[in-house]
């Protein structure tokens, strides 16, 4: 007869942290995705969600930090633990975003895993947002002209070329970290000084923005 099993995600960049990890977790009877960094987490996330996430901080591409963070935005019902190599005299460090957080050397297998059936069994409640794959465009305000968009899905922030906009309405975007498609709608009317409409490019942005700010109460997303 098929048992049900809780799933893991286990992101580590050391293939002999993840092979081991895995397989400690598998013999307590999960079942076990692994991916060795943040971005793959990413893309793991694509395909399923698993029950619980347990994620190395220091990594390339995507740091444990930002994952966790993304994590926490997108997929706030699912739980996570922290691993790190680096000492840390406070129980959670600054900034990170986690439920648990062990660090390397410094517990025991059991306490790991009894931590994970805990977490796994008494998901914590947060609210889930919608999984629209759609972005709010956000403009620079230093004068730079930037039109810039946040990946839905690895939430990094990056600039559109203004003149790639010029149909008002929704556009799609490639984003330029995870290659995640995704879609923003662009509204003209607020910002000319941006796409041209009206009184084309200005030399002072924040001016014109700040004039028009109550302009038709629309968001730009
Ligand atoms: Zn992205």
């Amino acid at each position: 007869m098929p048992t049900f099993r809780f799933r893991v995600l286990f992101v580590d960049d050391e293939p002999a942290v993840r092979t081991t990890g895995a397989a400690v977790l598998e013999a307590a009877g999960y079942e076990v995705l692994t991916a060795a960094d943040g971005m793959e987490g990413l893309h793991a996330l694509d395909d399923a969600q698993p029950d619980l996430i347990i994620s190395d901080l220091r990594m390339p591409n995507m740091s444990g930090f930002e994952f966790l963070a993304v994590v926490r935005t997108r997929f706030p019902q699912i739980p996570t633990i922290a691993l790190s190599g680096e000492y840390v005299t406070d129980n959670i460090p600054d900034g990170l975003l986690a439920d648990t957080f062990f660090q390397k050397g410094d517990y025991s297998i059991p306490d790991l895993l009894n931590k994970v059936k805990e977490l796994v069994r008494k998901a914590p409640e947060r609210p889930v947002q919608g999984k629209r794959n759609t972005s709010r465009i956000w403009i620079a305000l230093n004068g730079s002209g930037q039109v810039i968009v946040t990946c839905p899905k690895c939430l990094r922030s990056f600039d559109v070329d203004p003149s790639q906009l010029k149909e008002e309405g929704i556009h799609k975007i490639s984003c330029p970290s995870c290659a995640n498609e995704f879609s923003s709608n662009i509204d003209h009317f607020s910002m000319p000084q941006f796409f041209g409409a009206g009184e084309g490019a200005s030399s002072r942005p924040r001016k014109a923005i700040a004039g028009r700010r109550s302009g038709r109460g629309q968001r730009l997303s």
